[in-house]
């Protein structure tokens, strides 16, 4: 039943307020995120939705400055009172020693709020030369385990060093996790074009792979209209190359997931494409699947439209959990403004094209008011 609070006589019924913390992040960031939201209210106010809410919340080098810390516990804290969060990359890699062992700050929230899956589609579009014309596939990376040493741990590393020359590290796959994650990518390849791949590398890891692939492999059975089959990530590395769009839903394990889905983003135009989003069963993040891209920060080359892409995962995300139909209108005016301005040839350095971050995005604002 609609609660009394969420309706007025006089308008008619009106969604409950929509709160996103904005993590700006380091390197391009400071470009992508503010443009990003830029674009996010444009298509909020564009379907008639009251406008979103946001907090912004400091993290990386930023974070260091302020709080002597990249990821602050008052952005954490912030962040579990929020409905979603767009963050931007971080350059971990580049922070002072004393942080650079430790998990990013991506990894910090993910662990945090158990953000289990880590959800990247990698499509072609018109207008943009790729590799593999025909790419339409989404990589469903399970984000909490498998050979990622640094967070597969309830305390400390998986990866550790007994004696100075030797180094070594555990892997975790637990049955509930490899389950939780084949759901997620059943139920989107039943909304799409009903097939899994499962990626494993069972002839060398048979019991930690092997695990994985019978856990899906038995998630599967109860998604009739689902097709299973399964590759070696060392093959499917290969068979992205010379038929990527053969592909509807890959599921795999963390580092495999990680792996791949910058192939499949470099192969179906620029890594600048690639959006992804994380997520549990309550919450949600969007965060692009490059870095903070250092090389080309603050010359306002970037290219925001995997943040973009990013961001109107999230509203769709949003859109289904609170049944918010606009928040999914929304999003679809992002895609389809993003896909018109690559369509029309107006192109970031990366996909060799002239225009500047500052001009996509305008060009990306103008599409989402002209539809
Ligand atoms: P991380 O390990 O944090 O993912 P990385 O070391 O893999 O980072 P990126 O920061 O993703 O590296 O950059 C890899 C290359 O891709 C760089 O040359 C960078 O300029 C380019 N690149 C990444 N993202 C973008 C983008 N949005 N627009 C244009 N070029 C990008």
């Amino acid at each position: 039943m609609t609660p009394p609070s969420a309706i007025t006589p006089e308008s008619g019924p009106v969604e409950p307020p929509l709160r996103l913390g904005l993590l700006v992040g380091d390197g391009i960031g400071h470009e992508i995120v503010p443009d990003t939201r830029r674009v996010v209210d444009t298509a909020v106010e564009a379907v008639g939705r009251d406008p979103i809410t946001w907090m912004e919340l400091p993290i990386g080098f930023d974070a260091i400055d302020s709080h002597g810390t990249p990821i602050p516990d008052e952005t954490l804290t912030a962040l579990e009172g929020l409905d979603g969060w767009v963050l931007g990359p971080h350059d971990s890699a580049a922070y002072p020693a004393a942080f650079r062992g430790d998990l990013t700050p991506g990894g910090v929230i993910r662990k945090r709020f158990g953000l289990f899956a880590n959800i990247r589609p990698a499509r072609a579009h018109a207008g943009v030369q790729a590799t593999v014309s025909d790419m339409d596939l989404v990589i469903v990376r399970e984000n909490t385990e498998g050979f990622y040493a640094d967070r597969n741990m309830h305390i400390g590393s998986g990866e550790f060093m007994p004696t100075p020359d030797v180094a070594m590290a555990v892997a975790v796959f637990t049955r509930a996790a490899c389950e939780r994650i084949a759901h997620t990518a059943c139920r989107l390849a039943a909304a799409r074009r009903g097939r899994v791949t499962v990626v494993h590398k069972t002839n060398v890891l048979a019991l930690t792979t092997g695990l994985f692939l019978e856990a899906v492999t038995d998630v599967a059975r109860g998604y009739p209209g689902v097709h299973v089959d399964s590759e070696h990530v060392d093959a499917m590395a290969a068979h992205l190359v010379r038929r990527g769009g053969d592909f509807d839903v890959v599921v795999t394990e963390n580092m495999f997931g990680d792996i791949l889905s910058d192939l499949a983003g470099e192969l179906s135009g620029s890594l600048g494409m690639a959006p992804s989003l994380n997520a549990s069963a309550s919450q949600a993040m969007a965060q692009a699947a490059h870095g903070a891209a250092p090389d080309i920060a603050g010359r306002n080359r970037a290219n925001p439209t995997a943040m973009m892409l990013s961001a109107a995962m999230l509203l769709d995300w949003l859109s289904d959990r609170r049944g918010d139909a606009l928040l999914a209108r929304a999003a679809e005016r992002i895609r389809r403004a993003v896909a018109d301005t690559l369509a029309a040839g107006v192109a970031t350095a990366d996909l060799g094209g002239l225009a500047s971050t500052a001009e996509f995005t305008e060009t990306v604002g103008a599409r989402i008011l002209r539809r």
